[in-house]
């Protein structure tokens, strides 16, 4: 018996408590901490809607809604419709274009990526329908191959 047990016999001895066992401290659990995203811009209206790393998770949500709604849109007016496709550009790079919808009768089909942006100017629609197009365009080679 070492010296710290006597002492701790003589001590559950002097409680009347000879052949007592000293309850075992619970070992406190650490609570992990999730890392928020940090951002040391300015709140403008402007940053939060469109680039603040904090609203990341609600702008992913925000997409997915205004996503299913227009596919759920096109599916009611009989639009085959696939999500998140995963195409191949002509120059081997891949892109995942938000909705496919093909229009058998007609035989037409779209590649629609839907976005929200802060409106900045009177050309924004204009301007993200071109870099919409050129991000896209290269990909139409796969598509008509299917
Ligand atoms: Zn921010």
């Amino acid at each position: 018996m070492t010296s710290a047990d006597r002492k701790k016999a003589n001590h559950l001895g002097s409680l009347g408590l000879k052949n007592a066992v000293e309850p075992k401290k619970k070992k406190k659990k650490k609570k992990k901490k999730k890392k928020k995203k940090r951002c040391s811009e300015v709140e403008t209206l402007w940053h939060v809607l469109g680039y603040c790393p904090k609203e990341e998770l609600q702008r992913n949500n925000r997409h997915y809604k205004v996503r299913s709604s227009i596919a759920t849109t096109l599916r009611k007016a009989k639009w085959e419709v696939y999500e998140e496709v995963h195409c191949l550009a002509e120059n081997g790079s891949t892109r995942r274009a938000d909705i496919i919808a093909i229009d058998r009768r007609n035989q037409r089909s779209l590649i629609l990526d839907p976005t929200v942006r802060f409106e900045k100017d009177d050309q924004q629609a204009n301007n993200v329908n071109d870099e919409k197009k050129s991000f896209y365009n290269p990909c139409i080679p796969h598509f008509s191959e299917r």
